[in-house]
């Protein structure tokens, strides 16, 4: 029987966690601040902003809502952007994506400050991931070790693959993966023998945004699987890229979806806004 892995229970003991240690800094005369930037009125951009708000009140973060219309002008932004960088009890920046098609997202995501980049893209942020030094870490990436981790899956000397190499996803995880000391395959839409190379994997971390694209036939015997897909069935309701009922029969371990991989991207997020005061 697979371990169901419960990203639920690690990001409320997460959320517990970061509440104590924010109520502490408090005591120290410690606040914390994250400007919340949002274009437009996209659905489900309001409700990833909504939720994140509700993360910082709960932990005990303070958050500031900057909602701008969706015509307004790329220059108009960044100079926003840079006011946030200026404001001295602003810790943290966080610009919601996607922006509109108007707006160069990569010119704002450089526009932060990386002593801001809560968000972890900053080209900065990238780069000290890469070379190991301390920085603000890629938020789903950065839970997908805490889910392993916390549910007692150890990382060193394992075979990893990924399906998927975006910048958010994918290549952050090859470079957290590495950290742990495990051996990284990363496969994309150009990888010939997709199915070989994940039938490799110890552990198989699927982000390449296909619904229920990877069956049993794609994973080993005992093979620990995290599903970072997220798509709506045909009944509407939320599944991952895994066709999970078959593949769970397989796995020593799996993330299902919702609840899985999903809760940990804002207390990993919340924790990059505490360590801006660590
Ligand atoms: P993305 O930017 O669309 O990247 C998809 C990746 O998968 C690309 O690298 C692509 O290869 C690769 N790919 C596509 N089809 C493939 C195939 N047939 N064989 C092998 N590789 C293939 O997606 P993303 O932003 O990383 O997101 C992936 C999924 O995770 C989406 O469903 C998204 O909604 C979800 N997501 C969830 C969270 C969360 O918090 N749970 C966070 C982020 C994303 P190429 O590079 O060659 O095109």
């Amino acid at each position: 029987m697979a371990q169901l892995i419960d990203g639920k229970k690690i990001s409320s003991e997460i959320k517990e966690e970061l509440k104590a240690e924010v109520e502490a800094l408090k005591r120290q005369g410690k606040e914390i601040c994250l400007a919340v930037v949002q274009v437009g009125q996209d659905p489900a951009s309001c409700v990833y902003v909504n939720n994140k708000k509700k993360a910082c009140a709960y932990i005990g973060i303070r958050s500031e809502a900057y909602e701008l219309p969706e015509t307004v002008g790329e220059e108009e932004l960044l100079a926003l952007v840079e006011k946030l960088n200026q404001a001295g009890h602003v810790n943290g920046i966080l610009v919601q994506l996607p922006l509109p098609a108007h707006i160069d997202e990569d010119k704002v995501i450089r526009a932060i400050s990386p002593d801001k980049d809560v968000d972890g893209f900053h080209p900065v942020s990238v780069g000290r991931l890469w070379i190991g030094e301390p920085g603000f870490l890629s938020c789903t990436p950065a839970g997908i070790i805490q889910l392993l981790k916390r549910s007692g899956i150890s990382i060193d000397g394992k075979e990893c693959v990924i399906v998927g190499r975006s910048n958010i996803v994918g290549k952050p995880m090859a470079a957290l993966l590495l950290r742990e000391h495990a051996t990284v395959t990363v496969a994309h839409s150009h990888t010939k023998n997709l199915k070989e190379i994940t039938n490799r994997a110890d552990i198989l971390i699927v982000a390449m945004g296909k619904r229920q694209f990877i069956g049993a036939d794609y994973v080993k015997d005992g093979a620990v699987v995290i599903d970072v897909g997220m798509h709506r069935d045909e009944n509407n309701k939320l599944c991952g890229d895994v066709a999970f009922a078959q593949v769970c029969e397989k796995t020593s371990a799996i993330t299902p979806v919702p609840g899985g991989v999903g809760p940990m991207t804002i207390a990993m997020l919340m924790n990059n806004c505490v360590q801006t005061v660590r």
